[in-house]
């Protein structure tokens, strides 16, 4: 067993979860091992490479899915590094005012251009003022202590997504653990297949817990 509590091929379920489609269970369909940059438990990068990564097939035969992945905890599509590890990356550039590119990048054994390319992926995930309001509507004292002065807009939209998630997680809605972007996006994912692409102009955040963003 691995450190995710799994081993490759080795299904962890009987069967997988119902198709997204048709809500039909139909059969594992194999798995690929992937690397995978992530936050160990000490709130370091740490460099996994040999994630089992399972895929599934749907029984209906015209499904228009046929066969997709199932992302483990903390995986999302086309990343090799977690949500997570962006999530800290960007929190450590915006909120230290000590830290750069360069010493962000060191930190999370990345690019300097990935950190910024980041940053610029998160500022375009939610408008703040959206987000707020998101988080007074379920909590009309949900909102975050003041933000500090200065802080540019990526580091409000994570101390605002972290605060959406928290509000949510109250309501019932479930979201898996972890930072509020990752889990947000990845919630967004698993009902309305969306990604958000780092790199060819993100969809920003549509709809939460039922709620539209904006
Ligand atoms: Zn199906």
């Amino acid at each position: 067993m691995d450190s995710l509590g799994t081993s490759a091929g080795c299904k962890q379920e009987l069967r997988p979860p119902p198709c997204p489609a048709c809500g039909v269970v139909g059969w594992w369909n194999g798995w690929v091992l992937v690397a995978q940059m992530v936050v160990d438990a000490a709130g370091v990068a740490e460099r996994l490479v040999e994630v089992p990564r399972h895929r599934a097939r749907c029984k209906v035969p015209d499904c228009p899915y046929g066969s997709w992945t199932i992302y483990e905890a903390g995986g999302y599509p086309h990343r090799a590094f977690t949500l997570a590890v962006a999530t800290a990356a960007i929190a450590e550039l915006t909120l230290d005012a000590e830290a750069t590119l360069t010493s962000v990048a060191r930190h999370w054994d990345c690019d300097r251009r990935t950190v910024a390319r980041w940053r610029t992926w998160v500022a375009g995930i939610a408008a703040p003022a959206a987000l707020a309001k998101l988080c007074s509507h379920l909590d009309p004292d949900g909102l975050p202590a003041p933000e500090p002065e200065g802080v540019a807009t990526p580091g409000l939209v994570l101390l605002l997504l972290e605060c959406l998630a928290r509000l949510l997680r109250v309501h019932g809605v479930p979201l898996e653990a972890g930072p509020g972007l990752g889990a947000l996006l990845r919630h967004q994912f698993e009902r309305f297949r969306v990604v958000s692409w780092l790199t060819r102009g993100s969809p920003a955040l549509l709809v939460v817990g039922g709620m539209a963003v904006g």
